[in-house]
C-alpha cells in the first residue's frame, strides 16, 4: 500500500456538536474537520422521538457552508428501536439530509433493551445467543428498508451492541450476514467503521464488504480535536482489505 492516507478517510461520517451531547460548537467541529483535510463532514447529532431542536441545527449547518470548503451534510443519529425496525425519529424532519442508524440499545420484539437487561436474560435462558443476534440482525435489516425517503444513511458502530450484552461478534458469519447486506446494497447504506467503539470488527467488514456492501469511515467525535482522527479505522481498513483479498 502506498503512504497515501485512504481514501475513504477523507470523509467523516459521524460526529457532534453541543446541539446534542458533543462538547463543542458547530464552528469549531466544522474548523476542526477543515485542520484534519477532510472533504465531507457529516454531522450526526443525537435525536429521538420529541427531540425539538432541529430547525435551530438545520439553520446553523446551513450558514455553516458559506464559511467552509469541507462539504458539509446536515445528519442525525438515531437508535433502531425493535426486531420491525423502528427508528426513533421526530416526524419532521426538514433539512436533514442523513440518518445515522445506531444499536444504542438491543432491538427486541418488545422494545428497546438495556444490554444489561439482555445479558440476565441470555444468564437466565430466558433468551439464547443466536436468538439474541437474530433479534439484532432482524431489527438492523428492517430499520435500513425504513430510512425516510430522500436521506442517505449509514450504520453507526455496528454491532457495539454485542460485547455490551456479553455476546461475540465472531458468531456471525456471512449466511447470517447475507440479509442485512443485501438490504444495504438495495438502500444504499453504508457500514462505518467506527473510531470510538472500534467496531465492526475487520473480519465482519471483510465479510460485508465481499458482499457488496460499503464501508465508511466514523470518529464518533464528542470533541473537536477527535473529529478526522482515524489511527484504528486506518488499520482496521487495511485489514479488511488484506481479508477481501485473501
Ligand atoms: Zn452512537
Ligand atoms: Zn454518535
Amino acid at each position: 500500500m502506498s503512504d497515501l492516507a485512504h481514501p475513504l478517510l477523507g470523509s467523516d461520517l459521524h460526529t457532534h456538536t453541543d446541539f446534542s451531547d458533543g462538547h463543542d460548537p458547530l464552528d469549531r467541529v466544522v474548523a476542526a474537520a477543515e485542520s484534519a483535510g477532510l472533504h465531507t463532514l457529516v454531522l450526526t447529532d443525537h435525536v429521538r422521538a420529541d427531540t425539538r431542536y432541529l430547525p435551530e441545527y438545520v439553520a446553523a449547518v446551513r450558514a455553516a457552508r458559506n464559511g467552509t470548503r469541507v462539504h458539509l451534510v446536515c445528519g442525525v443519529e438515531a437508535k433502531i428501536m425493535d426486531t420491525e425496525g423502528r427508528i426513533d425519529l421526530p416526524d419532521d424532519l426538514t433539512g436533514i439530509d442523513h440518518i445515522a442508524l445506531a444499536d444504542h440499545r438491543f432491538p427486541l420484539p418488545d422494545g428497546p433493551a438495556h444490554p444489561d437487561d439482555v445479558r440476565a436474560r441470555l444468564d437466565s435462558d430466558t433468551l439464547t445467543p443466536a436468538e439474541a443476534l437474530d433479534h439484532l440482525l432482524t431489527a438492523t435489516t428492517r430499520a435500513v428498508a425504513r430510512i425516510p425517503a430522500g436521506r442517505t444513511a449509514h450504520l453507526a458502530h455496528l454491532f457495539s451492541v454485542l460485547p455490551k450484552a456479553g455476546l461475540d461478534e465472531t458468531a456471525l458469519d456471512g449466511h447470517l450476514l447475507a440479509p442485512l447486506a443485501r438490504a444495504c446494497r438495495e438502500h444504499d447504506v453504508v457500514v462505518e467503521l467506527n473510531e470510538k467503539w472500534r467496531c465492526p470488527a475487520p473480519r465482519t467488514a471483510a465479510l460485508l464488504a465481499r458482499a457488496g456492501v460499503h464501508l465508511a469511515a466514523g470518529s464518533d467525535a464528542h470533541r473537536a480535536e477527535a473529529v478526522g482522527v482515524f489511527p484504528w479505522v486506518a488499520e482496521a481498513l487495511t485489514e479488511t482489505e488484506r481479508r477481501c483479498a485473501a
